[in-house]
């Protein structure tokens, strides 16, 4: 049957990925449909509960800024939180907080049936709908055929996925949900390229068989006895002030910590034989830097004991998380291995951990919107790119959902009126944001340019311009040209345009307000500077001093010793964001502008283009292997070919006096 409605954008697939891409597109106006195996698993977390950490929360902030649902529904449901790194610099410093699953799902649900122009519809989804070189809809489980201009594909570990506990095998896409055997089946036929890799989770615990009392307890930060017990407890969204900030937490738990020992890594070890991934049976490459309990026991062999955290799964639960001991070794090495813990001595397992195998897609073959290059209007984002992590997946399902609708306006679709924002001033046809703007810019071009060898996941390590891309700033970086996309609605507008002016009106108050010798008093000056000052400064050079708080100093201001055209009170109570952004505007400045200057620097051959039918064999300048290397990935610009691998900054030279020869 084919459905009556025309859509302009398909989603398939309700993970976190699908989720934020169907939102997306709707918020731009599109005509959205969500396909999905199950409603009541929209928005399910396939392992930790837990959302953030470094990189990740960068990603979440950056979603955030872009009006997506993420960091809200964690605000929501979030019972414990922490900002990481928090004695380090601001760029390092990562929101990380613990959700209770159930009211996470019940968060992003309601999101999803309240935002308009976005309808769902339970059903497998078997096959794509492909006329000439284009998608043209899909068709699910039952035979109901939906037409769309555009299709989102974020199947997860779905496709053709299988599960390894020991020697057994099943197929599934989690445990407790059906793999998509069919449409990895159409996706082979189509000739996309894609290879195998795993993940694992391990086994869930029932806390009323846990022995706290030889576990030790590790509450969030403003929580008692906790190391930041006098911080505030954190929020994730820029929007959480709308709602009452912290106040939207629900109650708040404290994590637990236990170790394995020698006896655990013995049990470990005396299942080897029968582990699926040392035995063979697993042919897909797990994420190395979220290793099973066996690849660490093996790999690092000299340590004979690991931390492992108890972590809540919910208010309304006594699940527990260990998260250190993802594993799929047999369930009876399991049950010993967790029993060998302190405090796990008489655990009763609730879940048996395992690993997944699942196909995905080499991300060198999508396009720089990621849509496939193989077929038009079909765009793939999250797991299936090779990466792993709901926060990876939410940043680049918003990516793919925000590019599709671009298209369909391209094609002269979509209702721009119809959007979150009004009036749209982007005109282009797609959008990426570069290294320097965001997190998401550099996900984006590590995949398309280098492709994966292992679950892909992110790392402030990974951005070159990590002092302007911090968590505080997401808002600044990103909020306004998702106004212009139409991606923000005007609450979130309004919001954040009274902080960016804020900022900058502060920041400007504190450069023309000036301070010397002889209108600030010896004392006055040595209590709150720790010396006198010599000759006269402004208030925004005194807060580039590492000791000098922006508290101290307005306890030194208010017009007092101070002249300055506008007077700290007309300005009203600065809420804690934009003191932040003050401060750390002035501590970092110099760094910052350093970082411009690379950037500037780097620009003038970023963003220029190569054209799409440069005949790269034509030229000779290059080696043989480059020529080859460029031919296969088509770079769009001059940037993206300076980062596939193999293509030397030699090379990056010769092509562009090729280019400037007119070749
Ligand atoms: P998913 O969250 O997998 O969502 C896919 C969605 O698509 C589901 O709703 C599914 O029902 C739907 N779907 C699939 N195929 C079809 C179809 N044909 N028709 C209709 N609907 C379809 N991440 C970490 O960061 N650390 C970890 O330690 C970690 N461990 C993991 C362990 C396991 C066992 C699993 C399964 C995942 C683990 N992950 C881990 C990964 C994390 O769950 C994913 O990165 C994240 O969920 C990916 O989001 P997604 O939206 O791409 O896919």
């Amino acid at each position: 049957m084919l459905y009556p409605q025309e859509f302009d954008v398909i989603v398939v697939g309700g993970g976190h990925a699908g989720t934020e891409a169907a939102l997306a597109a709707a918020r731009m106006g599109c005509q959205t449909l969500l396909l999905t195996h199950n409603i009541e698993t929209l928005g399910q977390m396939s392992c930790n509960p837990s959302i953030g950490g470094i990189g990740k929360g960068h990603l979440v902030k950056e979603v955030d800024a872009l009006g997506g649902a993420m960091a809200l529904a964690t605000d929501e449901s979030g019972i414990q939180f922490r900002i990481l790194n928090s004695s380090k610099g601001p760029a390092v410093r990562a929101t990380r907080a613990q959700a209770d699953r159930i009211l996470y799902k019940a968060a992003i649900r309601r999101v999803l049936e309240n935002q308009p122009n976005l309808l769902i519809f339970q059903q497998a989804v078997d096959d794509l709908m492909v006329e000439g070189d284009r998608v043209v809809g899909a068709v699910t489980q039952v035979g109901v055929r939906f037409r769309g201009r555009t299709v989102v594909l974020t199947a997860g570990t779905f496709l053709d996925g299988k599960i390894h506990v020991g020697l057994n095998h099943y197929a599934a896409g989690r445990a407790g949900d059906p793999p998509a055997v069919s449409l990895s089946a159409r996706l082979k036929e189509l000739q996309l390229p894609q290879a195998r890799l795993k993940t694992g989770t391990p086994p869930r615990i029932d806390g009323r068989t846990i022995d706290f009392s030889q576990c030790t307890e590790q509450p969030g930060d403003g929580m008692p006895g906790g190391v930041n017990a006098d911080s505030p407890v954190p929020v994730f969204s820029f929007m959480a002030h709308a709602y009452g900030g912290a106040a939207m937490h629900p109650r708040q738990m404290p994590c637990w910590i236990t170790h394995t020992n020698t006896r655990t890594h013995d049990i470990i070890r005396s299942g080897f034989d029968r582990s699926p991934m040392f035995t063979g049976k697993i042919e897909g490459v797990g994420p190395r830097y979220c290793p099973s309990v066996e690849d660490k026991i093996n790999r690092f062999a000299d340590k004979d004991s690991h931390q492992i955290f108890l972590e809540p799964e919910g208010l309304t639960t006594h699940e527990f998380y260990p998260n250190g001991i993802s594993t799929s070794l047999p369930f009876d090495i399991q049950l010993a291995l967790v029993r060998s813990m302190p405090g796990l001595e008489h655990a009763h397992i609730l879940r048996p951990g395992y690993a997944i195998e699942y196909d995905y897609f080499d991300p060198r073959s999508l396009q720089s919107n990621f849509e496939t290059r193989q077929i038009q209007g079909l765009f793939f984002a999250g797991q299936i790119n090779g990466t792993t992590g709901y926060e990876e997946a939410a940043a680049q399902g918003l990516f793919a959902g925000l590019n599709a609708a671009l298209q369909v306006r391209a094609l002269g679709g979509g209702n721009a009126a119809a959007s979150a924002a009004g009036a749209i001033s982007y005109t282009g046809e797609r959008w990426l944001p570069g290294r320097d703007q965001a997190y998401l810019g550099v996900l984006v071009d590590d995949l398309i340019t280098k492709g994966v060898t292992e679950p892909y996941r992110m790392f402030t390590s990974r951005a070159e311009f990590r002092l302007q891309l911090r968590e505080d700033n997401a808002d600044m970086r990103l909020t306004e040209v998702g106004r212009q996309l139409g991606l923000i609605d005007n609450a979130r507008w309004e919001s954040f345009s009274r902080k960016r002016d804020a900022v900058s009106r502060e920041t400007e108050r504190l450069k023309s307000t000036w301070v010397n010798p002889r209108n600030l008093p010896a004392e006055e000056s040595a209590r709150v500077l720790g010396k006198r000052i010599e000759h006269e400064y402004n208030l925004f050079e005194l807060l580039r001093r590492p000791d000098v708080a922006y508290g101290a100093l307005m306890d030194m201001d208010g017009g007092k010793y101070a002249s300055s055209d506008v007077s700290r009170e007309t300005l009203g109570a600065l809420s804690e964001p934009v003191v932040e952004q003050v401060e750390i505007a002035a501590k970092y400045a110099g760094y910052i502008d350093r970082q411009r200057d690379e950037v500037g620097r780097a620009a003038h051959y970023e963003k220029l283009r190569l054209p799409p039918d440069l005949d790269y064999m034509q030229v000779t300048a290059l080696s043989i292997e480059a020529r080859q290397v460029l031919t296969r990935h088509r770079p769009e610009t001059l940037g993206l070919a300076s980062r596939i691998t193999g293509i030397t900054p030699a090379a990056i030279s010769l092509l562009m006096v090729h280019l400037k020869k007119g070749g």
